[in-house]
């Protein structure tokens, strides 16, 4: 099944789960937009780059 995204919020249920950071210093109202590696604020310009994934060093690669 194929996870699409919608705006910004993943509804499933009648949960709304929210799918974007919201800006630390906007606040709650305000999302960070999603990159590659990081995330940022379009309203006040607030970047943050996202964790490095997992070395993927588990198990051996044939
Ligand atoms: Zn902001």
């Amino acid at each position: 099944m194929a996870k699409a995204r919608v705006g910004l919020y993943d509804v499933s249920g009648e949960t709304l789960r929210r799918t974007h950071l919201a800006c630390p210093k906007c606040g709650p109202g305000t999302f960070l937009a999603e990159h590659g590696n990081r995330r940022s604020c379009g309203r006040c310009g607030y970047s943050e780059s996202k964790s490095p994934p997992p070395a993927k060093g588990k198990g051996t690669k044939a």
